[in-house]
């Protein structure tokens, strides 16, 4: 996706040979035309496949999966890392660990708002190792609901996430795919690379 790979040129920040910092427009200030766009392609690639949830992580997958879930007209959930106390026989949970701070979340998202019947669409703003989307597989599994793919707003193709959740045979849909930070550089793979 065109428009984002100019963002990520123009503001985001190499910070080392395997993190980069979006924080401008969607790791802390969230750019809403972007995000509005990043729903509308999530929305046109998946139209088709019957989706009745949205399903992310807190917080950074929350702006994508809201405007995802405004264009396809369904409600989009995001996955807590804070454990209730209370009502705990009522929620999915899954443990992840996090590429970023390297330490193990339980996440854990209600009864009441998956189940069965959804057709669910993961969606998250990076994938990196994979652990976030495949808790998120997790829970969509324990519900018993249908997986239609895993949307990510920017994949980095150089750790194993990627390869990791389609060699399941998972349609992953990619809007920036990072094939290096090497040098202090972003180098995409193709534009519309999956
Ligand atoms: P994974 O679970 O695939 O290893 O990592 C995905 C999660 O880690 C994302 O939800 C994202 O929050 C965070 N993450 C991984 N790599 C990066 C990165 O290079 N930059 C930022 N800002 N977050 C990242």
């Amino acid at each position: 996706m065109k428009k984002l790979q100019d963002k990520i040129l123009s503001d985001g920040k190499v910070l080392s040979e395997s993190v980069l910092k979006v924080d401008s427009f969607l790791n802390h200030q969230i750019d809403p035309p972007l995000m509005q766009a990043i729903g509308e392609e999530f929305a046109l690639r998946f139209k088709n496949e019957g989706i009745t949830k949205i399903l992310t992580i807190e917080s950074s997958g929350i702006a994508p999966a809201m405007m995802t879930g405004l264009v396809l007209g369904v409600p989009a959930v995001f996955a807590r890392k804070r454990k209730s106390l209370t009502l705990i026989d009522h929620m999915y949970t899954a443990s992840v660990h996090s590429f970023t701070k390297n330490e193990t979340n339980d996440i854990s998202v209600s009864k009441d708002f998956i189940n069965k019947d959804d057709v669910v669409l993961i969606l998250d703003d990076f994938l990196a190792n994979g652990q976030a989307a495949l808790g998120l597989l997790d829970i969509v599994e324990q519900a018993g609901a249908k997986l239609a793919g895993i949307g990510i707003v920017i994949e980095k193709g150089f750790q194993p996430g990627g390869a990791l959740l389609r060699d399941k045979g998972i349609r992953v849909e990619t809007l920036a795919h990072i094939a290096s930070l090497e040098n202090g550089q972003v180098t995409f793979l193709g534009e519309g690379d999956a």
